[in-house]
């Protein structure tokens, strides 16, 4: 049984949610498109919206392809000559490959070579049997909640754009999956009450979660933002920002 309870909210009404999350059975993902300001030239035709989707949903067919199915036999394949080295770890491999993808998909239309290309935070969750396999990028939060443990992963400071190397910096993990009762996966706009505001803390949050659900952290949050509207108590970049709040119960 793996249950996924998910709420997500745009910061602002002129710009679309960057912010992106899809489940299917065994995986999850979650994407913090970078909100540049507005007007920015990117380079590309498509925008930030539609960089966090593509590398979402393509990254989630990654992570469960072989999902469930018997392990096949014959010699492993190779990447072709020249092509990115994979990663031997299994979920950075997946995620460079699908930044391979969103990239080839653009290239014809978009200079990707552009600084401000399209880029995203990546979290990842994988259920694999008895194991349960985690990937962060950049400054996302993932909270792993079992019965001897809260563990807060952040990813440092590399983004998924158009260069599957980016990959290789992602945090990645594999833990049995007794160890944990739950996951969080939160964009940065829903850990502000902890992180930005010093409101509450790692359980703290996780209560409010449990007593009023992922789309009841988002209100709050936006509560704390709407007593604060010029950012002179807290100062941020973004009064409201884009938010997502996953909860996967195993
Ligand atoms: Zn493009």
């Amino acid at each position: 049984m793996m249950q996924v309870a998910w709420a997500t909210d745009q910061g602002s009404p002129e710009r679309r949610n960057e912010d992106f999350v899809a489940a299917a059975l065994g995986a999850v993902v979650v994407l913090d498109g970078c909100g540049l300001p507005l007007g920015t030239d990117l380079g590309c035709v498509h925008g930030t919206a539609w960089y966090a989707r593509s590398l979402g949903t393509r990254l989630l067919a990654r992570l469960t392809d072989g999902l469930g199915e018997a392990p096949q036999a014959g010699p492993p394949v190779g990447p072709p000559e020249g092509a990115h080295r994979p990663s031997r770890r299994p979920l950075a491999a997946r995620l460079a490959g699908a930044i391979s993808d969103v990239a080839a998909s653009h290239r014809s239309t978009c200079d990707l070579r552009r600084a401000t290309t399209p880029a995203a935070t990546v979290l990842a969750l994988r259920v694999r049997g008895d194991v349960v396999d985690y990937l962060v990028l950049a400054d996302s939060t993932l909270l792993l909640d079992g019965p001897d443990i809260l563990q807060e992963i952040t990813g440092g400071h590399v983004y998924a754009a158009a260069d599957p190397a980016a990959a290789e910096h992602a945090i990645t993990g594999t833990m049995p999956r007794r160890d944990l009762r739950r996951a969080f996966l939160l964009t940065d706009g829903a850990t502000r009450l902890v992180d930005g505001f010093g409101r509450t803390d790692w359980p703290g949050l996780i209560g409010m979660i449990d007593e009023h659900g992922p789309a009841g952290l988002i209100g709050r949050t936006r509560d704390a933002e709407r007593t604060d509207p010029d950012g002179a108590r807290w100062p941020r970049n973004k009064i409201h920002d884009d938010a997502t709040v996953v909860t996967v119960t195993l």
